[in-house]
């Protein structure tokens, strides 16, 4: 185990941040995991969050992680590869091979979802197209599948995949992962390819992809993991049932089914606004504190 916290909370945006800022005033020992540049708000300008006319997300996101830091939080801008419920705790593993022994956990990763965009990706969509490897890698026993993404999620979707397949082709022009999950790949029979993909086809069903330099590769399920392991894959890491559009149920503290495992921000539901991810924030690193340190 590399440390040991309290309250692990997985997700810098503005759930996450504020639930940082709650658990530390309350004196608990809190690790924060993310990234300020893949929050939703990175991009936007707010106009309608309550006592400030007009600010940038990112200007709002960097006051938000110094905030935490002073209150004692500890950042680490890494992504969550899983998460394991153990006796005294949860085991929160991350893309640098670091692992953290928690006492609670806050899940305030966002509704990153990402698309790839290409012809035949809507079409598929259930047909052989998937965004979940955890859900549906059972049904791709013996056969090929491709993962395309650049990111922990892709380079975790093929490993997984890798145990059920009989090939998998991990598709990135632009990998962009730690040296640990590269290594962790190079131990499997996964196969590498560097192209661009500009095109899902099939008939009924996937029956493989077109690249940009126009050559095809014969697949039966294509697999999209476009950004860090989302939602639906951390909860069902602790057997938490997010519903259909892989929001994460919970009650009025923020609670999830599991105990000492809470959620808050966009992930648990709409509407998608920086004051209700705040609002929860507050609420879920509060309870997650009481319940680290009770
Ligand atoms: C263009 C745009 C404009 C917007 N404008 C407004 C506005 O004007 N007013 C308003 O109120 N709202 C606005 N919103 C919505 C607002 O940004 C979101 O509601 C808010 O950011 C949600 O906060 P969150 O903390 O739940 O999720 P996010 O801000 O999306 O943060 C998610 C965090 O989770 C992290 N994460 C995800 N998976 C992992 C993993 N496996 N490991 C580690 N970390 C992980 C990410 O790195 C990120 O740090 C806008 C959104 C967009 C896209």
């Amino acid at each position: 185990m590399d440390s040991i916290a309290d309250v692990t909370i997985i997700g810098a945006g503005p759930a996450g941040l504020q639930a940082a800022i709650h658990a530390s005033r309350r004196k608990a020992k809190v690790t924060l995991i993310g990234k300020l540049t893949e929050s939703a708000l990175w991009k936007a300008d707010v106009e309608n969050y309550f006592g400030i006319q007009s600010a940038t997300g990112q200007d709002i996101l960097n006051t938000g992680l110094e905030q935490a830091k002073t209150f004692g939080t500890v950042f680490l801008e890494e992504e969550v590869t899983s998460l394991e419920k153990k006796e005294d705790g949860f085991v929160v593993n991350t893309d640098n091979g670091k692992s953290i022994l928690s006492k609670s956990v806050v899940l305030a990763v966002g509704v990153s979802r990402k698309k790839l965009g290409a012809p035949g990706e809507k079409e598929f969509f259930g047909k052989g197209v998937s965004y979940c490897a955890s859900c549906d890698a059972g049904f791709y026993k013996n056969k090929i599948v491709g993962v395309v993404g650049d990111g922990s999620e892709a380079g975790e979707s093929a490993i997984l995949l890798s145990k059920y397949a009989s090939e998998v082709y991990w598709i990135s022009p632009s990998r962009s992962v730690s040296q640990h999950m590269l290594d962790k790949v190079s131990q499997t029979s996964i196969k590498l390819i560097d192209k661009k993909v500009v095109e899902i086809t099939g008939n009924n069903r996937v029956t493989g992809i077109k690249f940009e330099d126009g050559s095809n590769l014969i697949l039966d399920g294509v697999f999209i993991a476009l950004g860090a392991k989302g939602s639906m894959e951390l909860a069902l890491d602790l057997d938490i049932m997010p519903d259909i559009d892989g929001r994460i149920p919970v009650d009025a503290d923020c609670k999830t089914s599991l105990d000492g495992v809470y959620a808050c921000g966009d992930v648990t539901g709409k509407p998608y606004q920086v004051a209700r991810a705040v609002g929860q924030g507050c609420i879920a690193g509060d309870n997650a504190a009481k319940f680290a340190t009770k």
